[in-house]
């Protein structure tokens, strides 16, 4: 059977926390998106492609779209609409079990409204199913059907891997007839720099929790690979920066006798060696940069532009 091969992009739509860095790196497959509790820790728009028999799906993970105030705030929702306007589809997030009216839903309703104006195709995935039963997904599921038009809507988990096949095939069907966009071995067009970065705040939020707000940031001062080509000894020497607001978090990030810091190190150091094929020496630094978050100025300086 001839079949057809569909081919284009995709955007994560959804509010912060809903699941969406955690389905785009089941889809991918690598670790591309970085993931945290905490909600909007996602900043830049990340590309991962997606290779099915069907057809080839370029996602893009956009941040966390919510109510704006501040530079930062302003700047990410902004991106992230700049980014649903230039793909074929979109694949609007919600969570199972959200209630009707409430805090969510009116939230989900809003960017649903905003979506539906750009009059391209929306696939509806409901998100960790596996935390409610099902009997109480079906009434959620007729009142999304009675209020906005779906081209499907699949009830996922991205953490099981439930459902998520069903998903990649809903989103492909609506992509047009096209030869793949992008190389099949290209996996994301983040560069090993960025994602490093990433990780390494990754580790960071993971470690310090609550303590040190959303508001930091890391820049990679150095990615030196002039000794990742040595036969069995390939190394990638790295450095970077975390950035914090106050002087008590830079206190925080370090931990009594450097331990948090060093914590933070050696787990973005396995991540990043996994990454690269290669033994990473990674050196940390943390800077306090006030207020920078709520500084449109700052944000260029952070690599935010
Ligand atoms: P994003 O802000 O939309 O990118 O959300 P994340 O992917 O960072 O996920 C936010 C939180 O929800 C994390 O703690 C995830 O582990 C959790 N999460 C994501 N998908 C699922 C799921 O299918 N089921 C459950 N129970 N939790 C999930
Ligand atoms: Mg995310």
């Amino acid at each position: 059977m001839a079949s057809v091969r569909r081919s284009g992009t995709a955007a994560l739509v959804g509010r912060p926390n809903v699941g969406k860095s955690t389905l785009l790196n089941r889809l991918i497959g690598i670790k591309v998106a970085i993931v945290s509790p905490k909600p909007q820790t996602t900043r830049s728009r990340i590309l991962g492609v997606l290779n099915a028999p069907e057809g080839q799906i370029a996602f893009f993970d956009a941040p966390g779209i919510h109510r704006a105030s501040g530079a930062l705030n302003k700047y990410l929702a902004e991106l992230a609409w700049q980014t649903i306007r230039e793909v074929d589809a979109a694949v609007m997030m919600v969570e199972a079990g959200t209630g009707s009216a409430s805090k969510g839903d009116v939230e989900d309703r809003r960017i649903l409204e905003k979506l539906t104006r750009l009059r391209k195709p929306i696939v509806l995935a409901i998100n960790k199913v596996d935390r409610i039963a099902k009997p109480l997904l079906l009434p959620q599921i007729d009142r999304y059907r009675g209020s906005f038009e779906f081209a499907e809507i699949v009830p996922i988990s991205a953490r099981t891997g439930d459902g998520v096949t069903a998903l990649q095939s809903a989103v492909i069907q609506v992509l047009p007839e096209a030869e793949p966009l992008f190389d099949d071995n290209l996996l994301t067009d983040q560069t090993e720099r960025i994602l490093a970065g990433e990780y390494i705040r990754e580790q960071l939020l993971r470690h310090c929790r609550e303590e040190v707000p959303h508001r930091s940031a890391v820049v990679v001062d150095y990615f030196d690979e002039s000794e990742r080509g040595k036969e069995g000894v390939a190394l990638v020497r790295i450095g970077a920066t975390i950035y914090v607001e106050r002087q008590n978090q830079r206190a925080i990030v370090i931990g009594k006798r450097g331990q948090m810091l060093k914590s933070i190190g050696s787990d973005a150091r396995r991540q990043i060696e996994e990454l690269l094929g290669a033994r990473v020496y990674l050196e940390l630094r943390v800077a306090v940069e006030p207020g920078w978050s709520d500084r449109a100025g700052a944000l260029g300086k952070l690599g935010y532009e």
